[in-house]
């Protein structure tokens, strides 16, 4: 047999949105002033009183492992704050902590997925979603939706993607990377359509408190016992809290599937990091107050750079509802050229305005989004003003 990768590895994209940060941030460390719109991650501080939580851990001797889904306290918060937040009622038993919600939405693509098996994704989708599907042999199917729906599928073309290999769906409400948050009538037709088809429902609802507006976060797992029963509701604390680097995220479903997710985790890496735990429990079971601190600074935010994108001639977008994210719509734009270069697709437009306004964005063929380009809006607004000039000096310059 010869040395080499198998045809799954050689199969999977590296994550866009982690390289184009990277990118970013290594350009930066060199010393070129670089304004990031590319990383989907909260730039406020961890509160206080969770890094407290997580040193006093430490100091009381919480280093070992801890139970392979998650401690007891961790897991009991988390049943609180479903019934809290989310009207669902959950045993300790469904629900598995893991490290960070992508483990989670790994863990349980792997319960559910034999090869062949079709996992329904609305586009624009987070870059992870196909891949991970692919890498434990499902097949994504997409169902596209533009920015004429406000990137919500209609209930007959969810219906339309369906096959007897329908295997699970993948919702994410609000959306990353279109900010799309769902009405509760289309959240009720896909309730009705995998509870009539008999397919899975994996509800990732990280942003689930990034909701703006007169909008508010409905769980698909609250609209009844038979959806609940098929529902796996992803969720964790990376972006409510500003905690991305503790890797803190959970799912609670049915007990079968929570069990082999754990039986998957036990194997492949064990228990999260049991400080961090410490940690994610306080931000479940403090006062809130700081999250609509951070809410309220994102509406300010979102607000300012969809005005901005707005007012520059050959851009737009539309206002998001949720999340963090804009899609940027710069197809008008594409065709022209940048100092002889020609700017033919939205991979082009997001490398020439890094390399000549210092802009890092996410192109949106890394979203299934052809045209557009993803700018996070978690970054303060002074940088929102300056990043919006350098996109406008960019834009003009364009012949
Ligand atoms: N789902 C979506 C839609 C996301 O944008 C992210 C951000 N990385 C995650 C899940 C995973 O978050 P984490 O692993 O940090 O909990
Ligand atoms: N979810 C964030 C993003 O989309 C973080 C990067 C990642 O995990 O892919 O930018």
């Amino acid at each position: 047999m010869p040395l080499g990768l198998s045809q799954k590895a050689r199969g999977i994209a590296p994550s866009a949105t982690l390289a184009i940060d990277a990118k970013a941030k290594a350009m930066r460390a060199a010393g070129e002033n670089v304004i990031g719109f590319a990383a989907g991650e909260p730039d406020f501080d961890t509160p206080e009183t969770i890094r407290d939580a997580m040193k006093e851990a430490l100091d009381k001797g919480q280093t070992r492992y801890s139970p392979v889904p998650g401690t007891v306290e961790l897991r009991r918060a988390i049943v609180e704050k479903f019934k809290r937040d989310n009207g669902l009622t959950y045993d300790i038993s469904a629900v598995l902590v893991s490290n960070g919600a992508k483990h989670s939405l790994y863990n349980a693509f792997f319960a559910l997925c034999d090869e062949g098996d079709e996992v329904i994704i609305p586009t624009p989708c987070w870059v992870s979603y196909p891949e991970m599907v692919r890498m434990v042999g499902g097949v994504p199917v997409f169902v596209p939706a533009g920015e004429k729906e406000n990137f919500v599928p209609s209930a007959a073309a969810l219906a339309a993607a369906i096959t007897p290999k329908t295997k699970a769906f993948m919702l994410t409400s609000p959306s990353n990377p279109n900010g799309c948050v769902w009405p509760k009538a289309t959240l009720q037709a896909l309730a009705d359509l995998a509870v009539q088809h008999d397919f899975y429902i994996i509800s990732d609802e990280i942003y689930e408190s990034l909701i703006y507006g007169d909008h508010a976060h409905v769980s698909i797992a609250s609209l009844g016992e038979a959806v609940r029963a098929r529902t796996i509701v992803v969720n964790g604390v990376s972006k409510t809290y500003a905690m991305t680097g503790f890797r803190i995220g959970y799912a609670a479903g049915p007990r079968d599937v929570i069990d082999a997710m754990s039986n998957a985790q036990s194997q492949a890496t064990s228990a999260p990091n049991t400080p961090a735990q410490a940690a994610a429990m306080r931000a479940l079971t403090m006062p809130q107050a700081c999250v609509e601190t951070m809410r309220k600074a994102f509406e300010e935010r979102r607000d300012a750079i969809v005005a901005g994108i707005n007012q520059i001639p050959g851009l737009s977008c539309v206002k998001p509802d949720g999340a963090f994210y804009v899609m940027m719509n710069v197809s008008a734009l594409l065709g022209k050229r940048i100092g002889g270069e020609p700017v033919a697709d939205c991979a082009a437009f997001a490398t020439a305005l890094l390399s000549h306004a210092k802009v890092a964005v996410v192109p949106g063929n890394a979203f299934m989004a052809e045209g557009y380009c993803r700018l996070s809006y978690a970054v303060s607004m002074e940088t929102i003003r300056e990043g919006l000039q350098r996109i406008e000096a960019f834009v003009t310059s364009l012949t």
